[in-house]
């Protein structure tokens, strides 16, 4: 059950080790996330189009049961069976070429595991990572940060638009301008440790979501409404 915004002291936000102090106590701690393994997290990925949480674990578990999850099982499962779970999404034929795709690139490139990617250093990791269909820079960064091997702000929307009203960077003319403007001032307040940035990253989105939407933010039931930029701009 979320908190009341009278029940967290109010305190100008600047400090963002405390911001996502605040947000724990609002959402309480989120659970460790139950992917590690970064072939499978770019499989649940592309598994289907435009689909919330829910449907997208759904298609991945349908995935994982019916035909596997090794790049072999991928590349040997047929046709119709691919579509059949890509379809609770959009567009299912480009995503059985989508998984295909990350089946081969797989076993051409990583021998079927890349857990190799995720011991080089993060610039290359993240360049390799890129090789594969839906994955930028900041998809990269998540999986490396979620596979516990680098310990980097990973952020998606929700948590780049929160840091962004929030005061950490500057909107800019594109989003991978905004994105690295918004981590770059983040940065130096992180806590170099995995387990932190994760719930970090899963903390912003989940704010993103339900409090600092994207549409009419309900900054009255916040609690970083004091200290921040967007609100006091709005006051
Ligand atoms: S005060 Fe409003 S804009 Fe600022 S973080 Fe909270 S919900 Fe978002």
């Amino acid at each position: 059950m979320r908190q009341k915004i009278t029940q967290i002291s109010p305190h100008a936000q600047t400090n963002f080790q405390e911001i996502i102090a605040d947000l724990e106590k609002l959402y309480g701690r989120p659970e460790p996330p139950k992917l590690t393994n970064p072939l499978e997290m770019i499989l649940r990925e592309n598994v289907a189009y435009l689909v919330d949480d829910e449907r997208r674990e759904k298609a991945f578990q349908a995935l994982k049961q019916r035909v596997g999850v090794k790049p072999q099982q991928v590349l040997a499962a047929p046709d119709e069976l691919l579509f059949a779970i890509a379809k609770i999404g959009i567009l299912p034929e480009q995503r059985v070429e989508k998984l295909r795709r990350i089946a081969t690139i797989a076993i051409k490139h990583f021998q079927g595991d890349l857990h190799t990617i995720l011991l080089q250093p993060l610039k290359d990791a993240k360049k390799l990572l890129q090789k594969f269909p839906s994955i930028g820079e900041p998809g990269a960064e998540k999986i490396l940060l979620f596979s516990w091997s680098h310990p980097i702000l990973a952020l998606e929307s929700n948590g780049l638009r929160v840091l962004l009203r929030l005061g950490f960077g500057e909107e800019k003319k594109n989003y991978a301008a905004s994105y690295k403007s918004a981590q770059a001032a983040v940065q130096p307040q992180c806590k170099k440790e995995c387990d932190w940035l994760i719930r970090a990253h899963q903390l912003l989105r989940q704010h993103g979501q339900e409090l600092c939407k994207r549409a009419r933010p309900q900054c009255e039931a916040c609690p970083l409404a004091k200290g921040c930029a967007y609100y006091q701009r709005q006051h």
